[in-house]
């Protein structure tokens, strides 16, 4: 039962919408604030460590973006948020600690990027420096079947960790509908979540052990056991930490068998708070189907053709004794009736598409924000979050979905759109996401549940974490005391000047 080690080939990222603003021109910066510069010397001192040094012009256009919606809007004119000066690609352990040595002792800023899909500026290199690109640590380097685990290299891309799991008969269970574009690195990196979190859990359940290198290029191995009580868990402190840390290079993680058999409902609610009830009933008595997806009406409609109807979508898959329990607690707790596994199907052919938005970015400005919020008052916070971001100059649309379950909450996934002008998105983007965070952390929700925090959501972090941060500073401040890494980042302070407003008009450069 076990394979070592199973070779993947690197890829480079998927193409970002919006590029085509971008072909034949220097692309101008948006940000304000410091651009830290690499000199020539230093340049050749990262080429004699790293196999693969990038100075020019395309490269680092490259790496000046990532799926941040209003990222996508500036690279439709020809502006990008801020270039690195410098993007190493290395290709083991040893050559990400020597790029780390030199930034550090040169206190040069150093933003990790895998698949570069964030969706909130999470690699962005806010102060320049270099941009350390992980794609080419690529592969499997341990299955252990007898263990259910898997060693894994951080650059690996999540369909092709997948596919080659799934020939062996294993799964890993985390299915991010940006499953081609994003890799296992980022998924910690940002404490991901995929679509079936409910039956596997999310990054956090999922990743046992990392390999990762701080700052001044130490390399550290947390501990791998499923469980330990040997002090803090030191592998969590990676996770969610988005590059500020340290540089994951490879991490242990859990795996399943792969599921044989699978069972599917659809049910239609007249309320939102009605489905919300029936999930976290059929939740609060264990079971835990992979798939648990609530449409309000409106997205309802979008997706599945219905009128004033709130669509429930449940799926398991896994051992057939244990799906077929989950699924007969889920139909008694959802009124008896099967439902029309029909509207599954549906979803289950499009949960990756993601061909629409190049068209959609400048139209219609579609973004999304994802929280988590307990039963008792996930249904105000729907209701208070929706209106509060309708009530924004500028938003046509503000919908919502449940998309991951547990006993005692919910991830709940607002999606929002608007025709502001083009001069006045950076506006709209902060306003609707100021008045919609705000509405849910006032109400008893959290920051974010599974995207992170990136630029777009840094300036809140200090009222989300509020006693905490003082600790989370102190915590970078002992392993990046240079504050290279991912500056700009999560809220915490760093040594390059302010974090830049993006919204502020008179902040951009002409
Ligand atoms: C269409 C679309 C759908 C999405 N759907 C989902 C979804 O269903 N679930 C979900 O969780 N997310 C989703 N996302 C968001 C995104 O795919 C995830 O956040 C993903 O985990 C990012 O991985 P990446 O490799 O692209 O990381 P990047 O975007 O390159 O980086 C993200 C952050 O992680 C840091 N980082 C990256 N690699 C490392 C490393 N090796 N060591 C240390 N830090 C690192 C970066 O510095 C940055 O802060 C979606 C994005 C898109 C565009």
């Amino acid at each position: 039962m076990s394979r070592t080690p199973i070779a993947i080939a690197p890829r480079q990222p998927a193409q970002i919408p919006g590029q085509h603003g971008l072909s034949g021109v220097i692309p101008r910066e948006t940000l304000t604030g410091r651009a830290v510069a690499v000199d020539d010397a230093f340049v050749q001192a990262l080429e004699e460590v790293c196999t693969k040094v990038d100075v020019d012009d395309n490269s680092r256009t490259d790496y000046a973006r990532d799926w941040w919606p209003l990222g996508m809007v500036w690279a439709t004119t020809g502006h990008v948020a801020r270039m690195p000066a410098a993007v190493a690609r290395p290709e083991n352990t040893e050559e990400v600690a020597a790029v780390l040595r030199l930034a550090n002792d040169a206190g040069i800023p150093v933003t990790a990027a895998g698949g570069r899909s964030g969706v909130l500026g999470n690699s962005l290199p806010v102060f320049g420096g270099v941009v350390i690109d992980l794609t080419r640590l690529s592969g499997i380097t341990d299955l252990r079947g007898d263990d259910l685990s898997v060693d894994v290299m951080a650059g690996t891309f999540g369909d092709s960790f997948e596919e080659a799991l799934q020939k062996e008969g294993f799964t890993a269970g985390h299915w991010p509908q940006s499953m081609k574009l994003a890799t296992v690195g980022g998924w910690i990196a940002c404490s991901g979540a995929g679509q079936m979190s409910t039956r596997y859990g999310t990054m956090a359940d999922i990743t046992r052990g990392v390999t990762a290198v701080l700052a001044d290029g130490r390399v550290i191995e947390t501990s791998q056991f499923a469980h330990s009580s040997t002090g803090p868990d030191m592998t969590q402190l990676f996770v969610g930490s988005e590059g500020t840390l340290g540089i994951i290079v490879s991490a242990c993680l859990n795996i399943h068998k792969k599921a044989e058999y699978t069972e599917s409902g659809a049910w239609a609610f007249d309320s939102f708070d009605a489905g919300v009830e029936a999930i976290k009933r059929f939740s609060q008595r264990g079971a835990r189907p992979a798939v648990v997806r609530l449409y309000d009406a409106t997205e309802s409609r979008r997706n599945f053709d219905t009128k004033d109807q709130h669509i429930l979508l449940v799926h398991d898959e896994g051992d057939r004794d244990i799906v077929a329990g989950i699924m007969s607690v889920v139909r008694a707790e959802c009124d008896g009736n099967a439902g029309d596994t029909a509207l599954v199907d549906r979803w289950l052919a499009n949960r990756n598409s993601v061909h629409a938005l190049d068209d959609l970015i400048l139209d219609r400005a579609p973004d999304t924000m994802e929280i988590t919020a307990p039963w008792s008052k996930l249904a105000k916070i729907y209701h208070e979050t929706t209106a509060a971001m309708m009530a924004v100059d500028g938003t046509r649309t503000a919908t919502a979905h449940i998309s991951h379950a547990y006993p005692g909450s919910a991830g709940l996934y607002f999606m929002f759109g608007g025709r502001p002008e083009l001069e006045d998105r950076p506006r709209w983007y902060r306003d609707v996401w100021n008045a919609g965070a705000r509405t849910v952390l006032t109400h008893g929700g959290n920051l974010a549940h599974h995207h992170g925090i990136g630029l777009q959501r840094a300036r809140l972090m200090g009222e989300s974490m509020g006693s905490s941060m003082e600790a989370m500073q102190a915590v970078k401040d002992a392993l990046d005391p240079k504050g290279i890494l991912n500056p700009g980042k999560l809220g915490l302070k760093n040594p390059f000047g302010p974090t830049p407003d993006w919204a502020d008009k008179a902040a951009l450069k002409a």
